[in-house]
């Protein structure tokens, strides 16, 4: 692989240092081998061996990771198009959704669930080069109990979709141990409601702690993680006691869990999704009417969810990005939105935003000391951006502002003019 040399750009590393003006990255194979102002080209590239790329007045920075990715989910208007999407369909978006993902800048995602065995196919093509899209950490079906807010058929009708239904813990033993046996890296469990769902709310507590506890268990034992949909205050306790390792939503804790989340904060990763309330108040009255959206009490569950998510970031819980996207009011492509929120609606500072997107990136992806970051010795997922995103953090929403995307050392996108080290020749 051609070795790149970028030069004088502005460097936001990832690791929440201050950025520094005027830097120089070598990558050579996959990796970052030399950071520092006015580096030498090394003496083995010969003219044309190397790519030399100006970035005077961009800002370079590792790739984000986005933490609560569907890929298989796609255009839904309601929970159950999901279920009856045939899986052939779901597949054909679900590379598509790689796609757009990694062009939007996103190198890596964690999954908070798929259709099927979807997510696990697309990981493994990705990783053998046979189609484009960001690492991936692969999930199977939604573990829910009988009830709960994917539960969304009359008994007499049973479908194949996006739910595994579990009940008791020998029953969400034997779903985990499955989806494990099929390849997932994590499982997902539904442990609190969602009130787009009517009947199963998100103030309903669905799972019990055994039933997670079990879950937790069966993961662990094969170094493997647990993912959870948690909005109720008792849902995430549970989470917490049970040992879980990505709590979603999190929106209604109480002080006392508030306190519980802070004293582990090493041992889990909080993924509020707050594009998904966002875009819901915005956009699903155009979908399902004022009153409907009035009745889901989102309105007061994003007023809760900043207040916990800003006190969970004061008190340096990782909060990350990850917004739910798939459905017809919050589509694919849209999930730099999060940061925008993170930095205008829950107070981090626009540097704290981007740690959460590259360092925690790396943390969640369990390739800290690979990615997440732009430091010697890394692989080399970069992200070239025309602007400053400190000044503006909504940059990364513009795709055509991404001028440069590297995964693995590899372009994915590469906008701008590639000299060759023509300098060193002249002798
Ligand atoms: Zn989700």
């Amino acid at each position: 692989m051609q070795a790149k040399l970028f030069r004088k750009g502005f460097l936001i590393d990832g690791t929440g240092r201050d950025p520094q003006e005027l830097v120089d990255v070598l990558v050579e194979g996959n990796k970052i081998t030399a950071i520092g102002q006015n580096l030498e080209i090394p003496e083995q590239y010969q003219p044309g061996s190397i790519d030399i790329i100006e970035l005077r007045g961009k800002t370079i920075m590792p790739g984000l990771t986005e933490a609560h990715t569907h890929l298989t989910w796609q255009d839904a208007l309601y929970i159950q198009d999901i279920d009856f999407k045939p899986i052939e369909e779901t597949m054909v978006a679900a590379i598509l959704n790689a796609k757009t993902m990694i062009k939007c800048g996103y190198t890596s995602c964690v999954s908070a669930a798929a259709r099927g065995r979807v997510d696990i196919a697309i990981r493994d093509a990705i990783n053998r080069g046979q189609i484009v899209g960001p690492r991936m950490l692969a999930n199977g079906a939604e573990v829910t109990a009988t009830g709960s807010f994917t539960d969304l058929h009359p008994n007499h009708v049973q479908v194949n979709g996006l739910s595994i239904f579990a009940d008791g813990e020998d029953a969400v033993r034997r779903t985990v141990r499955s989806l494990f046996k099929e390849g997932a890296d994590l499982v997902k469990l539904n442990v609190s409601g969602e009130s787009l769902t009517a009947h199963a709310r998100n103030e309903m507590t669905l799972y019990t702690y055994k039933e997670v506890r079990a879950a937790v268990e069966e993961a662990h034992a094969r170094g493997k993680r647990v993912y959870t949909h948690a909005r109720s205050s008792d849902s995430v306790k549970i989470c917490v006691e049970a040992g879980v390792d990505i709590i979603s939503h999190a929106d209604f804790i109480n002080d006392e869990v508030f306190e519980m989340v802070v004293e582990n904060k090493d041992k889990h990763f909080i993924v509020p999704g707050l594009n998904w309330l966002v875009s819901t108040l915005e956009h699903g009255a155009e979908y399902f009417g004022q009153e409907a959206i009035d009745a889901t009490g989102y309105k007061e569950g994003l007023e809760y969810a900043l207040f916990n998510m800003n006190r969970l970031y004061k008190a340096g819980v990782r909060v990350l990005p990850g917004g739910d996207y798939g459905f017809k009011w919050c589509p694919h492509g849209q999930y730099a939105r999060d940061l925008e929120h993170f930095v205008k609606l829950v107070g981090m500072t626009p540097m704290d935003a981007i740690v959460s997107a590259t360092k925690y990136g790396g943390q969640i992806m369990e390739m800290e000391d690979k990615i997440g970051t732009i430091e010697v010795g890394k692989l080399a997922d970069i992200l070239v951006v025309d602007g400053n995103p400190l000044e503006n953090i909504c940059v990364f929403q513009d795709q055509s502002k991404l001028k440069v995307i590297l995964k693995d050392g590899q372009y994915i996108t590469n906008d701008l003019e590639v000299t060759y080290a023509i300098e060193n020749s002249v002798a």
